[in-house]
């Protein structure tokens, strides 16, 4: 047989503990067999990480940037725990965290829908994908207590200090608390870039929401930085592709979820994002059933699972017991960017070949066959457990067959 031949490479971002376990049994499996795959290998494992003093996650952002494409392993984000675990110099950021600062990105969670597992919500037939604004508001707060009567302003002084604006906030009768928020045009605008980019090339439609009729400036000009973009930048685009942009308030676009049948991507607001994300990933069943991927407003993208490194199951790896670690996001993980690097090579195979790869996982545990994470969940009768590596293996004879 002939492997799948590419043109640029994906940038590959190894990782940590279970997930590194499976990331190599899913290329020896699914991958290597049928690609003659070019990466540009990175390892942002933590030991490597602290060895070249997080070096190495920078150089990994900067190669997104250069070819496009990465697909990433999940990493450990290093506490006080993980510092003493492996010896670091330093407790290093968050590598996700530093990415996503890198490439100024937007990330995209989907749940990954089968027939067994179905989502608790009955009508939602289709994925819906959810975006989460990753700059300012309640996470960048600033706040008071205010012990007794008195009044609050908020004054902006311009750099040359010409300029000033008060306006009062409250004149308390007792004590009470305050909070300062703020936000910023640019990154706003990076956001919905991002947002139209990604619609335009999964091919769904995108909702945006915010409360712009409770906060007429603040949250509406997240409203009119959306609305100026799409009608200049993006509205040919879209009409093109035949998807819609639609905007609403915050609370009908709640309703309306709940009734739809799903199948488009969902814009929100940071703290909307963070609340409504677990909603929408506890209600599809479970996080190993999630995908993510990191969206610049230039159009680079990162693909990764939205779990963990599973530590959990690694202890218990490395104490030679059996594992049932669901390695489906992963796989997803893979597909998703061995598509995007087929669609922008202009490689139909490679996309094909995805296609493939996602149809063989989603018919393996619709035969019954799964981890041991979804045989607790799903409706089929009498499932069949398997091992971390038996999953996959059975994935590769659907493929083969
Ligand atoms: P986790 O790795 O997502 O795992 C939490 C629990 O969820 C597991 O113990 C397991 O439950 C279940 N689970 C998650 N993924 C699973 C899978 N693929 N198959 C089966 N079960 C799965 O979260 P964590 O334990 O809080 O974090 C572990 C490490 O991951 C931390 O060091 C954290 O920094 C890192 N992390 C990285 C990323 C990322 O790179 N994107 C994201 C989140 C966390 P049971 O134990 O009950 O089986
Ligand atoms: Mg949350």
């Amino acid at each position: 047989m002939q492997k799948i031949q590419m043109k640029t490479p994906l940038v590959e971002m190894d990782g940590d503990e279970m997930t590194r376990i499976l990331w190599k049994m899913i290329k020896d499996e699914l991958i290597l067999p049928f690609i003659d795959l070019k990466t540009e290998y990175y390892d942002l494992g933590l030991k490597y990480r602290d060895e070249t003093n997080d070096q190495v996650t920078r150089d990994s952002a900067e190669a997104t940037m250069k070819y496009g494409v990465a697909v990433k392993c999940a990493t450990i984000t290093p506490n006080a725990a993980r510092v003493e675990e492996y010896g670091l110099k330093e407790m290093w950021k968050s590598p996700n965290g530093m990415i996503r600062a890198m490439l100024d990105g937007t990330v995209f969670r989907t749940p990954i829908v089968v027939k067994g597992i179905e989502p608790c919500v009955r009508n939602w037939k289709k994925p819906i994908t959810i975006a989460r604004h990753a700059y300012g508001d309640v996470y960048k707060n600033v706040e008071m207590r205010v012990p007794g009567p008195g009044r609050v302003i908020m004054t902006y002084i311009s750099e040359d200090g010409e300029t000033t604006e008060t306006k009062t906030i409250h004149t308390f009768d007792g004590p009470g608390v305050v909070q300062g928020l703020h936000n910023l045009d640019e990154s706003i605008t990076s956001y919905a870039h991002s947002c139209f980019r990604y619609a335009l090339s999964e091919k769904k439609d995108l909702w945006f929401s915010t409360k712009d009729t409770i906060s007429k400036t603040y949250d509406h000009r997240f409203k009119d930085i959306f609305a100026e973009l799409y009608e200049n930048e993006y509205k040919e685009l879209f009409e093109k592709a035949g998807i819609e942009y639609f905007y609403t308030l915050i609370d009908d676009a709640v309703a309306r979820i709940m009734k739809s049948k799903g199948g488009f991507i969902w814009a929100t607001k940071n703290y909307d994002g963070d609340v409504m994300s677990d909603m929408i990933s506890s209600a599809c069943g479970s996080l190993a059933m999630m995908t993510s991927v990191l969206v610049s407003p230039k159009g680079f993208y990162e693909y990764e699972a939205a779990h963990g490194t599973v530590q959990r199951h690694y202890y218990k790896y490395l104490n030679g017991e059996t594992t049932s670690t669901n390695s489906v996001a992963t796989i997803f993980a893979w597909s998703g960017a061995l598509r995007k690097r087929g669609e922008l090579d202009n490689i139909p195979e490679l996309m094909q070949f995805a296609d493939k790869l996602e149809k063989a996982t989603i018919d393996t545990i619709e035969s019954g066959k799964m981890t041991g994470d979804l045989a607790l969940i799903t409706s089929i009768k009498d499932p069949v457990v398997l091992d971390s590596e038996g999953f996959i293996k059975a994935i590769r004879q659907g493929l083969e067959g």
